[in-house]
């Protein structure tokens, strides 16, 4: 694939520099151009052969209609929820994912989330460095994880994983999909309500879209109770946000550990408000060698695209 020649290759969003810099290496690579220069990409969009995206991009059927020459829309990332995969199929453009390279980073925050919101670690990292422990003496007790009870919404690879390292902590794991899995060894719970009501954590590991918005709503968060935990790595979409803030200020529900919102990077500020609240930067498999081998598949897939070759991982809806 060395001798194949260099192609105009869109970047999408705010792109990985990991994946900008592979590209640049063979292509052209243009940044934003439909967002920064829309007189220059006018010229240049006849000529675009790949798109390169990230998990959090949009691509419309507006962009796709565009780009003429499109062969592939190449997402760095999993999850593909922004991305029309029926306008580029209906076109012939394939859509291509970063599935299993990022698994372990993902459940490995799912976990490293629980037991921050359980031992309220950013608190007390708070309590120690504004002196209140001198001050005042020992933090308020905090929640056990181990032995309790874990509910995953999601039971695919990344649900899988975290599934396993709850077992280590001696867990209860039920779950929720969109079907039984009789080959795990985890109870099947068909509503995600039932789940939330026998649940202390519970762990949202779907994708994001159409067919999971607001899965988690008022009913859900008041059946895990206001000793549950809600953590979400999986879209801002899946959870009603609002009522999310409505139950942690009311007592409803008992806290959350998110990685992931619905108007991301802005973030309530009811939310950032509460204590027993943890946040993160969607930072899901935000380590540099998850990123990079998401980076190498996602330009693996690209560069066999343009050569003709067989596609490595291209969506569910594209294989
Ligand atoms: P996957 O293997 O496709 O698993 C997805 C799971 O969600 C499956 O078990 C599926 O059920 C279930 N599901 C889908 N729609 C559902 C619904 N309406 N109700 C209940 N369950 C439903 O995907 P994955 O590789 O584990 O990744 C999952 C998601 O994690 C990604 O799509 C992405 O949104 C998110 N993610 C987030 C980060 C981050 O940085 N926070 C990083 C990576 C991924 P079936 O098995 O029955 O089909």
């Amino acid at each position: 694939m060395n001798d194949l020649p260099r192609v105009p290759v869109l970047g999408v969003a705010r792109l990985s520099p990991l994946f900008a810099a592979l590209i640049r290496e063979r292509h052209e690579l243009l940044d934003r151009l439909h967002e920064t220069d829309p007189a220059a990409f006018a010229v240049a969009a006849p000529g675009i052969r790949a798109v390169a995206a990230g998990g959090d991009s949009r691509v419309d059927a507006g962009l796709i209609a565009r780009l003429p020459a499109l062969q592939i829309i190449s997402v760095m990332g999993v999850g593909y929820d922004g991305i029309d995969v029926e306008a580029a199929r209906a076109r012939g453009v394939v859509v291509t994912h970063t599935p299993d390279v990022l698994n372990d980073e993902v459940a490995d925050l799912a976990i490293g989330l629980m037991l921050a919101a359980a031992r309220q670690l950013p608190a007390a990292d708070r309590y120690v460095r504004s002196g209140q422990w001198e001050a005042r003496g020992p933090m308020p007790l905090a929640r056990k994880m181990s032995g309790s009870r874990l509910g995953l919404v999601g039971m695919g690879r990344i649900g899988q994983a975290i599934a396993h390292r709850a077992q280590a902590f001696g867990m209860s794991i039920a779950y929720t999909a969109r079907s039984a899995k009789p080959g795990l060894p985890y109870r099947f719970v068909a509503s995600v309500e039932e789940l939330a009501a026998g649940s202390d954590f519970l762990v949202l590991i779907t994708p994001g879209g159409a067919g999971t918005r607001h899965l988690v709503d008022a009913k859900v968060l008041r059946a895990l109770g206001p000793k549950g935990i809600l953590v979400n790595v999986a879209r801002g979409s899946v959870v009603d946000e609002a009522a999310l803030v409505d139950a942690l200020e009311q007592g409803v529900l008992g806290g959350a550990a998110l990685d992931v919102f619905e108007d991301e990077p802005r973030v309530p500020a009811r939310l950032l408000a509460l204590p027993h609240v943890v946040v993160a930067p969607h930072i899901g498999s935000a380590t540099h060698a998850t990123r990079q081998a998401m980076a190498d598949l996602a330009f693996a897939n690209l560069q066999a695209r343009l050569a003709g070759q067989p596609l490595l991982t291209p969506v569910p809806e594209c294989a």
